[in-house]
């Protein structure tokens, strides 16, 4: 089976993610940026097989939403398997960052009592998401589009965190050094669809052609690349 650890699944109709999830054999991770994407995350994880849904505030939203509508969302994140998307982001939303890091610390507060997965945004700010991940005790955590430092790559690894490989690989350089230096038991794939970047139309049916980019670089067969990410996948989510 292929995996999609990072979709925002609530951009799609239903009828698409089945038939992304049937005609592909693949599960797709649904993330969400604010209290309208949760709901309809859950919602749609009712309908759904091999569909696992986290809720989340992502950094770009943190001021969009009412104090409520936060912490309907802080609400929704008890008791699920997966927050996200989360973390902080200096780059595009610096001024932002306080609000950010109170927000984030209370999602690891949350799912420090729950064991959950970590659905990360981590832009530019990987050293810090990194720590205080160790800090909260987190034990699963996805870097999802690594582009960060390569010399941090060993000690996520050695935490035990996952980074996500997304199709941009194929043409963004950043992205193909992080692939070839990380190794395969911390490599992860992912969408982040729908996403038109740099005239790409990220979604879920490029997940293949990733997977034929990492078994590539990494030397192996197509089908050990899939095994391999699969059982990267089954060792985070616990299925
Ligand atoms: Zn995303």
């Amino acid at each position: 089976m292929l995996v999609d650890v990072h979709c925002h699944a609530d951009e799609y109709s239903i009828h698409r993610l089945r038939e992304f999830i049937y005609k592909f054999k693949m599960i797709i991770v649904g993330v969400s940026v604010d209290l309208k994407s949760s709901l309809k995350i859950l919602e749609y994880s009712k309908e759904l097989n091999n569909f696992i849904p986290c809720v989340g505030l992502h950094p770009w939203y943190v001021d969009k939403l009412s104090e409520d509508g936060i912490d309907e969302v802080f609400r929704l994140s008890r008791n699920i398997k997966c927050i996200g998307e989360v973390g902080l982001d200096t780059r595009f939303v610096p001024k932002t960052i306080e609000k950010q890091r109170d927000i984030f610390r209370k999602f690891l507060e949350i799912g420090s009592e729950e064991d959950t997965v970590f659905n990360l945004h981590s832009v530019d700010t990987w050293r810090e998401v990194l720590e205080l991940l160790r800090r909260y005790d987190i034990s699963k955590a996805i870097f999802h589009w690594y582009t960060g430092p390569i010399n941090l790559l060993k000690d996520i690894n050695d935490a035990g965190y996952f980074i996500s490989i997304n199709p941009s690989v194929k043409f963004q350089k950043k992205h193909k050094k992080v692939l070839e230096k990380a190794p395969i038991e911390m490599i992860l794939t992912e969408s982040d669809g729908p996403y038109l970047y740099k005239g790409y139309n990220l979604s879920p049916e490029m997940i293949s052609e990733s997977i034929d980019i990492i078994a590539e670089i990494k030397g192996l067969e197509r089908k050990e690349a899939v095994e391999i990410v699969y059982r990267n996948f089954e060792k985070i989510f616990d299925i």
